[in-house]
């Protein structure tokens, strides 16, 4: 080993020069990391394909500048050097640095890091009077040298640099070496990559531009990283979240108060950050430093309606009282992530771009401000929505500086549109790639997947021993829970068995699959699809507990005393099943109910033998019951909550297709079997929890601040109702009270009041968290994970794994090595629960894009289904909310306009406006004119019109006008169940939808159809909106039609790349 000295020249954060010698030490033997390597000098990790055409090894300019170019995971042999690594670190900074980690990590990008500076012969020292750059780029160079030479010359390496001198310099010094522009490279080599291609030009672009940039500053420095720090940490200044209020975003934004960071104790409210000067280039979602402005200077937020498109009318608004008000220092962490954005319209180009080429463009999110980029396809892309990223934000800029990076599509198209949603809340879902589909176990009808008889040894088998079964919706294809109940011999014991879908038997951790699965957390659920979490062969075949075949599960075993239901014993492990009846749950209440019904397992049977088995059915249909009572009563007594939300469930029909929501005909079996997966879950969530106290994956829902609870109390009292929200309990039972007998709705709102007033469910790992907030609220467990749907929950997987490390350590008495630590396992936390979080918000913004669609082509004043009845549940400045429960919306109604007319009544009960005053109460709203007085109750029925208000560059959206201050009634509405309008106008717009894109296929020319493989692996349209019901039963906890309203979780998604 060598020494040598390195000199570094670091800049420090308040701008300075520092010198920086370093000790280092040159090897021999360095890892080169290809798998073409005939030196054997790789110890373990990720290598290189030697499968390439050759190897491209970028400098330090392209790293720093065109990583993104790099991620594009079709580029394969890229050789990263040290070098180049750390230069792009020094000059972007940590979270430019992580994204090349990350990069580097993934074993689905064919790149690694070849340590150069190490290598003996590849290092060169620098030169004097040599500049850094030119240091760099000889360094990058002579490591591509080596590199060639090391792998004896089997592959061709390629250079890529921006650097036109070192391109001439070095292009011709070696054979076998070549030195190229990126953007030659990517056309040489990568013609049909075209989307790299547009990359590449957009970020040259947006770098050419920000060299000729202004001086003059538009708004205040931000203060240096270690001047925050220290403030910080001091009290001056206080640390949050940005978020931006949707509805007024020119003007009104909110810090989100971090608690432990702040030391003025009065402070224990938001911050408001009213206008852009003080917002000082924040954007929602960065995490900023926040210095308070005095009180003369605070201000109020709105609680009137607006319109979120129009800009701020001032002084008009009615302003609550004076709340803590600040402005904006520094930046902690950007959060910048991918926005969805479209071009200004063609007048509005000319006028913008005399003397640039810089335009103008708005974000689809209300909350982003307009970003600068320059192109020349603005107007080739007129009706396209196209995907940005930001850049910069210098003081001298009155908007961000980004560039394009991708088209998603002509806007107001369906997939476009859903497209949109995904990317606003950062959802990456490709294909499954063929890499990770290689995994996957094999089962067509060629080659049947058969179990391996060392798992078959050792499992405990229940074949034979236990009648298992499974109960869900009609139609229901990945069946990732069953259940076993029996009589233990002797008569004095009860078996009540939970057998849950082995998944980590197949998805080993660290594997492709895995990866990926970790990455998208969840399957989401769309209105009109699906993308899941795992493989098809998995989630609806393999994996899934079919009737009739042998399945590997895991399963949770409890003997139970028969008379008083005690716990007296809990096994938990690997077991193998085999199903006996895939019931649904019609036909399993129908059993219980006694109605004469036919099992189709059942039919071919002889009448004896049929006898005989229909009776142990029900013998244990009827067992099952007479448990989950008990259950059931158990969490009762100590406050477990029923919410609204659990009330609408998907009917599938033949195809598996929803034929419609309906209200949930309240069905025992339904709580018979969710009592059962909580059980299981909750058993799990102690087990591992006493095995890894400090590492172990729970799920707690803190209970919500009393403060939240106002508006909920206060409605309920206007109908005379009093609502006890001093504990789960109190509140359980005060809402089970609260029935108006002439209105069922009145209670359905009062739960969907508590339901907003609560926080989500959250994951965490015991090691962050202290003991007495593992608590969960809403179903009354001191202990709660999840662990029944391995299928599409990711935290499920790694509660498998706990499990079976926890039975493995109590073999062995050792702990597993490979278990993720508190911290890692807090990160993964976080990260599914933000994914949770996106998957939410994702379906809702999906819902009501399907909303307008289907109401955007009928005609308001003339089509009846553009009319309905709404009920009041929310009173605001100028105007209320209501719910429309034939289409499961949500909206807001003025009361008063911008003529500063409000709504009058006329006998008959019409509305229209009038010169007149307005008037809010706590529970109600008055409106004076010439006619007199009319007022709106909440819980008031009122009958509305739907109209949708275009959009060009945002989501369209539902407006509401009110028509006439009575109940809205049809026969149409009558007849109809709540919630089923939902579904039917999902099926209309997708039928219209495709018919329209079947026109449009027939008119081109003919596409070749999907293959097989592809059809199977394709992600899926079929919607599934059953597992997603049954999520929200288990308290998700958010509300999906709920519409915008000040105490909202804010959205907040940080970059996932
Ligand atoms: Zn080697």
């Amino acid at each position: 080993m060598i020494k040598t000295e390195k000199v570094l020249h670091l800049k420090s954060s308040r701008g300075g020069k520092v010198r920086v010698v370093r000790e280092h030490y040159l090897r021999e033997r360095v890892d080169c990391r290809s798998s073409l390597c005939q030196d054997d000098c790789n110890s373990d990790g990720k290598l290189l394909s030697g499968d390439v055409t050759h190897y491209v090894v970028p400098d330090a300019g392209v790293v720093r500048d065109f990583l993104e170019v790099l991620e594009f995971r079709e580029l394969q042999g890229i050789v990263f050097t040290q070098t180049a690594c750390q230069a792009a670190h020094h000059a972007r900074g940590r979270r430019h640095y992580n994204r090349l980690r990350g990069l580097l990590k993934d074993p689905r990008h064919d790149c690694v890091l070849f340590a150069n500076e190490f290598q003996q012969y590849s290092y060169c020292p620098r030169e004097k009077g040599e500049t850094q750059e030119k240091w760099h780029t000889r360094c990058v160079y002579h490591a591509a040298v080596w590199y060639y030479n090391h792998l004896t010359g089997q592959k061709p390496v390629v250079m890529i640099s921006e650097d036109e001198e070192a391109i001439k310099e070095y292009s011709s010094q070696n054979t076998g070496v070549y030195v190229i522009s990126t953007q030659e490279y990517l056309q040489s080599f990568w013609p049909d990559l075209q989307a790299a291609q547009e990359l590449y030009t957009s970020i040259a672009h947006a770098l050419q531009e920000r060299e000729s940039e202004g001086v003059e500053k538009e708004y205040t420095e931000h203060l240096p990283a270690e001047v925050l720090e220290a403030g910080i940490k001091s009290g001056r200044y206080i640390q949050g979240m940005l978020s931006v209020n949707k509805h007024r975003s020119q003007n009104e934004a909110f810090v989100r108060f971090e608690g432990s960071s702040n030391k003025d104790t009065e402070l224990n409210s938001d911050i408001l950050i009213s206008g852009g000067k003080h917002r000082n280039r924040a954007v929602h979602g960065d995490v900023v430093a926040v210095e308070l402005l005095p009180r003369s200077e605070w201000s109020g937020r709105t609680n009137s309606l607006t319109d979120g498109q129009t800009e701020e009318k001032a002084g008009e608004d009615t302003q609550s009282k004076p709340m803590p008000t600040g402005r904006v220092v520094g930046i902690v962490q950007r959060n910048w992530r991918d926005y969805v954005v479209t071009f200004p319209p063609k007048e509005e180009l000319h006028s913008q771009s005399r003397n640039t080429q810089k335009i103008l463009v708005i974000p689809w999110d209300y909350r982003i401000p307009k970003i600068r980029i320059s192109t020349q396809q603005a107007e080739v892309l007129q009706d396209h929505r196209v995907i940005v990223r930001l850049d910069s934000w210098d003081s001298t800029s009155l908007y961000p500086n980004g560039h394009t990076v991708r088209v998603l599509g002509k806007a107001g198209e369906l997939e476009t549109e859903i497209q949109t949603i995904l990317v606003e809340n950062c959802i990456h879902v490709p294909p499954f790639s063929e890499a990770q589909l290689r995994e996957m176990p094999v089962n067509s009808r060629e080659q049947p997947w058969q179990m391996d008889p060392s798992e078959v040894s050792s499992r405990r088998d229940l074949r034979d021993t236990h009648l298992v079964f499974s109960i869900d919706p009609l139609g229901c294809e990945d069946v990732d829970d069953t259940l076993s109940i029996r009589t233990l011999p002797g008569g004095k014991r009860l078996e009540l068995g939970v057998h849950i879908a082995d998944v980590t038997h197949f998805v080993k951790k660290g594997s492709l699959t895995d990866l990926e699965a970790r990455t998208r957390a969840t399957t989401y659920y769309m209105a009109d699809r699906r993308y899941d979490m795992l493989p098809p062969v998995l989630s609806a075949d393999l994996c899934s507990l079919l009737g009739g075949v042998d399945r590997y599960a895991m399963s949770v075993l409890w003997e139970l005393d028969d008379e008083t239901l005690a716990v007296c014993n809990v096994w938990y492990g690997r077991t193998l099943i085999r199903s006996s009846y895939q019931l649904h749950y019609e036909l399993a209440q129908s059993l219980l109910n006694g109605e004469g019904v036919e099992v189709p397992e059942l039919l071919q049977l002889e009448s004896p033998e049929q006898g005989q088995k229909l009776a142990d059915l029900l013998q244990a249909l009827e067992t099952l019951t007479r448990v989950a009572r008990h259950l059931r009563a158990q969490r009762d007594k100590v406050g477990a909550l029923e919410l609204e939300g659990v009330e609408v469930r998907a009917q599938l029909d033949k195809d598996k297709n929803i034929a419609a929501l309906v209200p949930k005909q309240p069905l025992e079996v339904h709580e018979t079997v969710a009592e059962c997966m909580i059980y299981a879950n909750h058993w799990v969530a102690r087990k591992i929890q006493e095995s890894f106290p400090h590492q172990a994956l729970l799920r707690h829902h803190p209970p919500p601040r009393q403060e939240f609870f106002n508006q909920l109390v206060d409605s309920a009292k206007s109908r005379g109702f009093i609502i006890d929200t001093r504990s789960n309990k109190a509140l359980a039972d005060s809402l089970d009270r609260a029935v108006d007998p002439q209105d069922p709705l009145v209670n359905r709102l009062l739960r969907m009041m508590a339901t907003q007033a609560m926080s989500n469910a959250l994951y965490f790992s015991t090691g962050a968290c202290p003991e007495e907030q593992y608590y969960h609220y809403g179903l009354a467990l001191e202990r709660y994970t999840h662990f029944t749907s391995p299928i599409r929950r990711y935290a499920d997987i790694i509660v498998h794994r706990l499990l079976m490390a926890a039975i493995q350590s109590e073999k062995d008495g050792c702990l597993h090595k490979t278990l993720d630590s508190n911290k890692e396992l807090h990160e993964l936390a976080q990260q599914i629960n933000n994914r949770n979080r996106a998957a939410q918000h994702a379906q809702k913004q999906s819902i009501e894009l399907f909303q307008c669609l289907y109401f955007r082509d009928k005609d308001p004043l003339t089509d009846e289904r553009c009319v309905a009845d709404a009920i009041i549940y929310s009173i605001r400045a100028n105007g209320i909310l209501v719910f429309l429960p034939q289409y499961g919306l949500k909206g807001a109604v003025y009361l008063k306009n911008r003529e500063n007319k409000v709504v009058s009544v006329r006998d008959d009960g019409k509305c229209e406006w009038q010169a007149g005053t307005l008037q809010r109460y706590l529970d109600r709203v008055s409106t004076f004119t010439s006619t007199g007085t009319h007022t709106f109750h909440l819980f008031d029925h009122v009958t509305v019109r739907i109209s949708v208000v275009p959009s060009r560059c945002h989501a369209d959206s539902v407006h509401l006008e009110l028509i006439s201050n009575k109940q809205h009634r049809t026969e149409r509405a009558q007849s109809q169940p709540s919630g089923r309008g939902q579904s039917e106008l999902v099926r209309e717009v997708v039928r219209r939808e495709e018919e329209a894109s079947l026109q449009a296929e027939e008119q081109k020319a003919r596409r070749p159809k999907f293959s097989k493989e592809e059809r199977e692996f394709r992600q899926s349209k079929t919607p599934n909106l059953y597992s997603l019901l049954q999520e929200i039963s288990e308290l998700a906890m958010l509300d999906l039609t709920v519409c915008h309203l000040p105490n909202n979780e804010a959205q907040t998604c940080s970059t996932s790349a």
